[in-house]
Formats: structure tokens, sequence, C-alpha cells
């Protein structure tokens, strides 16, 4: 059967496939959005001073301002926070050192 399409049968066919490409893609999108709601709701908790739902990694209650405790976060204690900004600053000072003696070493030629 080589029956020719039509230009109209062509034009629809591809409105077709056009419709359901589409169709997909906004099933994806919306899987998409599911998946991140679900998410959201996981970390999801009750604001103990509001009964609000806020986020559990958040420290404040966006609504009420209240002291919130964080789930699975805990705040970095001053001690680690002094030995990371002192290893980052030996990093850097290293890290330049390296760069002035190979700027040096590649200029002497
Ligand atoms: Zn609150």
């Amino acid at each position: 059967m080589g029956r020719k399409l039509t230009k109209e049968e062509k034009e629809i066919e591809r409105a077709e496939r056009e419709a359901e490409r589409e169709a997909r893609e906004a099933e994806r999108a919306e899987a998409r959005r599911e998946k991140r709601l679900a998410r959201l709701k996981k970390h999801a908790v009750d604001c103990p001073h509001c009964g609000k739902s806020v986020l559990d990694h958040m420290t404040k209650c966006p609504y009420c301002e209240g002291k919130l405790e964080p789930v699975g976060y805990k705040p970095m204690d001053p001690e680690k926070m002094k030995k990371i900004k002192f290893v980052t600053t030996i990093v850097g000072i290293v890290a330049a050192v390296v760069f002035i003696v190979l700027f040096i070493v590649f200029n002497k030629k």
C-alpha cells in the first residue's frame, strides 16, 4: 500500500506527534514536581512555637521567628570553625607560595 499521504494528513500526523511529545514532557515535569514535593514533605516539620509547617534544616521559623532545632544538622562549633579557618589560610598561603615560586622559575629563562 504505497498510498501517498496528502499534505493535510501529514500535517495532522505531525501535530499528533507534537501533542504526544508535549504530553510526555508534561508528564515528566509533573513527575519532577511530585518528587520535589515529596522531598520537601519529608523535610517538613511543625514549628513547636506556632505549629506551622517549616523545613527541618531551618534554625528559625519564618512565620513566628521562633528558634528551631535543626534536624540532622549541628551548628558548627567554634573550635572546629577555627581549625577550618586555619587550614584554609595555610592552604591559601601554600598555594600563593607555590604560585610565586613557579612564576620565578618560569621567568628565569
Ligand atoms: Zn513558628
